[in-house]
């Protein structure tokens, strides 16, 4: 049996666009629903892309 996903450890990609998002000055914050842990890279940030919690499916902006 081999784990090749771990949720929400060591991932860091960005909610909207899924570019991988550590070492940039992405937002970070939590799921307001869930408490899930999300990341948003400056790009998306700026155009205020929408995003979808991949674990409750809350949309925000
Ligand atoms: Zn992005
Ligand atoms: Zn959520």
């Amino acid at each position: 049996m081999s784990q090749s996903e771990r949720r929400g450890f060591r991932s860091q990609r960005c909610i909207s666009c899924g570019i991988d998002v550590s070492g940039t000055n992405a937002a970070r914050f939590d799921c307001p629903d869930c408490g899930h842990l999300i990341f948003r890279c400056a790009k998306c940030r700026k155009q205020s892309n929408n995003y979808e919690c991949p674990d409750c499916g809350f949309r925000g902006p």
